[in-house]
């Protein structure tokens, strides 16, 4: 198989080399593969691609935390432009120990100072619970990973419980802006449920991203 090429006008030559897997499927079906689709969209974007300079601190000096649902396009929704904004996405939009280390790294390396979290109705995360999520894992796997799945009982409550994680996160900086809305999947409206506030975040003992002790950083 040869690599995806590029329009007749393109500047650039296809980077990626066909791997084995992608051939093989290729002499299955006889029809491109969904990733040599991809390559082909992807040296299409590569011919005109005009961002080379753009800075990677957020201009807008905002992160969204969403789900991965694919009607949400962050973008699209809020009026963003490529390099205003992080976005970090998983099933649910929840705020877990990584959501938080990812905005620690937005706030403090690359100087983002509001923090938007999106969840949405229709949610997959709130047509389940944590036995049903995993006892489809068991059947299809024989086993279940332990691990909270963050599904959502009461939309409500969840959105409310993510906000507050992040605004008593004892890692973030004083001020930074948290709010919290709801996106409606049938007609692309974004609700704000809870609005911006800024106070100095108070620090809990409970947050699982704890400090560590002096004698910690000493050892
Ligand atoms: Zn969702």
């Amino acid at each position: 198989m040869e690599p995806a090429a590029g329009p007749a006008n393109c500047r650039r030559e296809p980077v990626c080399e066909p791997t084995l897997s992608q051939s093989i499927n290729q002499g299955v079906t006889g029809k491109p593969t969904l990733v040599e689709e991809l390559l082909a969209a992807n040296s299409a974007y590569s011919c005109d691609f005009e961002l080379v300079d753009l800075p990677a601190r957020p201009a807008r000096r905002l992160a969204i935390v969403t789900c991965m649902d694919a009607r949400i396009l962050p973008d699209q929704m809020l009026g963003l432009a490529c390099g205003d904004a992080h976005v970090l996405r998983n099933a649910g939009g929840r705020v877990t120990d990584d959501t938080l280390r990812s905005l620690i790294v937005s706030t403090h390396l690359l100087g983002v100072r509001h923090i938007v979290v999106v969840h949405h109705t229709d949610c997959g995360m709130a047509a389940t619970d944590q036995a049903t999520l995993g006892e489809v894992v068991k059947r299809a796997t024989g086993s279940v990973p332990d691990l909270d799945f963050a599904t959502i009982e009461d939309p409500d409550a969840a959105l409310a419980a993510d906000v507050d994680k992040i605004r008593r996160c004892p890692f973030l900086p004083a001020g930074t802006s948290v709010s919290g809305h709801v996106y409606r999947v049938h007609d692309g409206s974004l609700i704000c449920r809870l609005p911006p506030v800024s106070p100095a975040p108070e620090p809990v003992s409970s947050s699982s991203l704890s400090a560590r002790s002096t004698d910690q950083e000493r050892a």
